[in-house]
């Protein structure tokens, strides 16, 4: 694939709005194969108990298979439940399994519970032979005590929005609560990027949502926008990846151009 520039330190995303459907796990999966695939080591973290990025990359995640709730509930490190992605040498991921459902209630009791992911990662990433170049943290549609944790251990907030009517709708809420983790939870936590998804050129409505969310995130929003594109929404039943379902699908290459965009503006833009 064509090279990118790789950073320095390993940047950390959390991926995430409190809406269901709106691309978070699309976005999540897409991304981390097109820059694994320019030769970038990339990790994806599901911390949604619907599985859907283990899916998606086609990682086991049976009820038994050691997951992200050993980790975060119990004291495994994330070494010992870390998979291979079938499709690129250099993507990995941590599954989510049934077992997450019951994640959020168990946390509540358990010690320094926002900080149990941030914990593991970092044993991770110092011990890791190889340094990773990206982390992808895939959250469930809420701000409960899982995202909370995927705010703890990351750097950067990247949300997907969706251009539709209620768009804009709702991210209020979603700014507070990252506004309150920086504050009291991790200082180094900032929204770095904005991606508009499921776009539909024939429609008005979409090119308002565009303009409306460019004049309030001029600095965070990516030029590159996804297009709504049935090749995206298949491929996650064949366990793939749309840049290696359809690489050259439109859907693909709005990814990849993404991928891009992310890797050339580094973390401090
Ligand atoms: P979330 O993780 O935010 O709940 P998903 O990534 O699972 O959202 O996307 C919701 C649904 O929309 C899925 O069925 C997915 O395949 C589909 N989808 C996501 N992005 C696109 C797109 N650009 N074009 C068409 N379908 C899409
Ligand atoms: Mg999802």
């Amino acid at each position: 694939g064509a090279s990118l520039p790789l950073p320095a330190t390993t940047r950390v995303f959390t991926v995430s709005n409190q809406k269901g459907g709106v691309g978070k796990t699309t976005t999540t999966v897409n991304l981390a194969a097109a820059l694994a695939r320019s030769g970038a080591r990339v990790l994806v973290i599901d911390l949604d108990p619907q599985g859907n990025a283990s899916t998606a990359l086609g990682v086991e995640h049976r009820a038994e298979t050691p997951s992200v709730y050993d980790v975060v509930v119990g004291d495994s490190p994330l070494a010992d439940v870390v998979q291979k992605s079938p499709e690129f040498e250099t993507l990995y991921c941590v599954p989510a399994t049934i077992h997450l459902a019951g994640a959020e209630i168990e946390l509540v009791s358990l010690v320094a519970r926002e900080q149990r992911l941030r914990t593991a990662l970092d044993a991770f990433l110092a011990a890791s032979g190889e340094p990773f170049h990206y982390v992808f943290i895939d959250c469930p549609p809420s701000l409960g005590l899982l995202t909370i944790n995927a705010f703890v251990a990351a750097r950067e907030v990247l949300i997907p929005i969706q251009c539709e009517y209620y768009a804009l709708e709702g991210l209020s809420q979603l700014l507070n609560s990252i506004q309150l983790i920086e504050r009291h939870l991790n200082p180094q936590l900032r929204v770095s990027t904005i991606l508009l998804t499921m776009y539909d050129a024939r429609t008005n409505l979409a090119n308002q949502v565009v303009s409306d969310v460019r004049e309030h995130f001029p600095q965070q929003v990516l030029e590159t926008v996804i297009p709504r594109s049935v090749r995206i929404s298949e491929a996650p039943s064949y366990g793939q990846s749309v840049i290696s379902y359809d690489e050259g699908s439109p859907g693909s290459l709005s990814y990849l151009e993404a991928a891009a965009e992310i890797a050339r503006r580094g973390e401090g833009a």
